[in-house]
């Protein structure tokens, strides 16, 4: 088998448990090859993330609260201690406030409107621009998005607002870093059972919807994004960049559920 990504180094944020659409990636691309370093948010999640990462042969680890900015810092001041230079970096952040996951877009409080940017949308210019640092000889960069930015899905509110700029944020920095060889795209995942997902209300209700009435007729894996994320993170994507690829089972072009008597 060709190793996709032999000789590349590159950072993973945001792997919470081994259930984390990161850890996905994370598996996908040390098996093509590829020396890890990761990120993750407090103590007890490090306590989790630290046996995941020896599992793909990395002991590169590092505490990082996008929140704060020095936090940030840091890890862009130890990776280039470390290693100098990075291939690729994978963004996979996003928090709200569960109890406004619920009920009316319209209730979003200022607070919560705000930290959920900073943490969802704005975090990834702010990684993006420490990475490109460290890409003196082109890279490319990822986030996670989800369908909710484009289209009203239930109890997803001030989220679908963040992916939203987090999505045009992909465009902009595609064209700020493309004359650098840097190449900054997103992957559009349908519904994953995570402690993120968790937290939107009727979670359950939204997925089996979608495994229902999607093309393929079912969810989606960490291993499905895993894929697609290799490709995006290597050089088979070589001509892609400012992309939104959907990993949905199709989902996104359905308009009607399919009635019940014409599913095969
Ligand atoms: P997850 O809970 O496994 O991962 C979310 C990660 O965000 C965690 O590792 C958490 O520690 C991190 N995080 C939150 N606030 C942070 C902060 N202040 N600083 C640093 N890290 C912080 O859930 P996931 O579903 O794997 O989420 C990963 C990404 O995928 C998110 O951007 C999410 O919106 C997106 N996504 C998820 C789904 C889904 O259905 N699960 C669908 C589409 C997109």
């Amino acid at each position: 088998m060709e190793l996709l990504m032999q000789g590349k180094r590159g950072v993973v944020m945001g792997v919470a448990n081994d259930h984390s659409i990161a850890w996905g990636i994370a598996k996908k691309l040390a098996a093509h090859g590829a020396e890890l370093a990761f990120t993750y948010q407090g103590d007890a999640i490090g306590r989790r993330v630290k046996p995941l990462a020896a599992q793909v042969g990395s002991d590169f680890i590092m505490p990082c609260d996008v929140e704060d900015s020095a936090s940030i810092d840091a890890v862009f001041a130890e990776l280039k201690e470390r290693w100098g230079t990075i291939d690729f970096l994978v963004h996979a952040i996003g928090f709200s406030d569960r109890n406004e996951l619920r009920g009316l877009y319209a209730n979003t409080s200022k607070e919560n409107f705000i930290r959920t940017m900073v943490i969802s949308c704005y975090s990834f210019t702010e990684v993006t621009r420490k990475a490109v640092e460290l890409m003196p000889n082109g890279g490319s960069v990822l986030t996670l998005t989800y369908a909710g930015s484009v289209r009203v899905m239930p109890n997803y509110n001030v989220m679908g607002v963040a992916k939203a700029g987090l999505e045009a944020s992909v465009r902009y920095l595609a064209n700020d870093f493309g004359p650098r060889g840097i190449r900054v795209n997103a992957i559009s995942a349908g519904p994953v059972r995570t402690l993120a997902g968790a937290g939107i209300a009727d979670a359950r209700h939204i997925f089996s919807y979608q495994q229902r009435n999607s093309p393929l007729r079912r969810s989606i894996t960490i291993d499905d994004v895993g894929g697609s994320a290799l490709y995006l993170l290597s050089e088979l994507a070589a001509g892609v960049t400012g992309e939104i690829h959907y990993v949905d089972a199709g989902y996104n072009i359905v308009s009607m559920p399919v009635l019940e008597e014409l599913k095969a």
